[in-house]
């Protein structure tokens, strides 16, 4: 059997996203509540960085995210293979990670952004880097990229539609879906064959 099983990924539906933006407030929540930033209103001390980002256009709102590509050419163009597939999923090792932007210039579909590193809060320094504010030298900031990791790190078990990424559980008007390609093909085959 040399069949592949597709990496799933999430999609959304033009027609149906009003923009709302609750999918990446739930991105950025569940990607932060090991820390308790973002656990509740009152607690976020950083900006809120989504790993999926609305784009409005003047006919439509749309998020726009990683399609967990089989091939990633992220991961090609990472010259130190912080970008790794771990189950189903295409992972940036953000530890690794040196901020070259390769990833992000390589995807087709813009779903890798740069920003900075925060742990616990607080911004992550550079071991090296110094830049000047004002009159004095201080470490640069930590830049790493960011792109949807299929909340693979979330407590599926809290999720009220079970094992599905927080952006689709939260979408109020359902613009986001969990596809699982080889369900889905198998699925239009069977109603391909029932038409004939
Ligand atoms: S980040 Fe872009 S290139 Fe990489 S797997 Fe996701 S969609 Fe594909
Ligand atoms: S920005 Fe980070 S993850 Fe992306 S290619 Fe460069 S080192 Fe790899």
């Amino acid at each position: 059997m040399n069949n592949v099983q597709p990496n799933p990924f999430v999609i959304a539906e033009a027609g149906k996203c009003i923009g709302c933006k609750a999918c990446e407030l739930a991105c950025f929540a569940v990607h932060n509540d090991h820390n308790g930033v973002g656990a509740a209103a009152g607690t976020v001390t950083v900006p809120v960085i989504p790993r999926l980002h609305v784009i409005r256009t003047e006919s439509f709102t749309l998020p726009v995210q990683c399609r967990q590509c089989e091939n990633a050419p992220c991961a090609e163009a990472c010259p130190v293979q912080a970008i790794r597939q771990e189950e189903g999923t295409i992972v940036i090792h953000e530890e690794s990670c040196i901020g070259c932007k390769g990833c992000a210039m390589a995807c087709p579909f813009g779903a890798v952004s740069l920003y900075k590193a925060y742990s616990n809060g607080r911004v992550v320094p550079q071991i090296q880097l110094k830049e000047r504010q004002h009159s004095a030298m201080v470490r640069s900031a930590k830049v790493i990229a960011y792109k949807c990791d299929l909340c693979r790190t979330r407590d599926h078990k809290d999720g009220a539609m079970g094992n599905v990424p927080a952006c689709v559980e939260v979408c109020p008007v359902e613009a986001l879906s969990l596809v699982h390609p080889d369900t889905s093909v198998a699925r239009s085959r069977t109603a391909a064959a029932m038409r004939l």
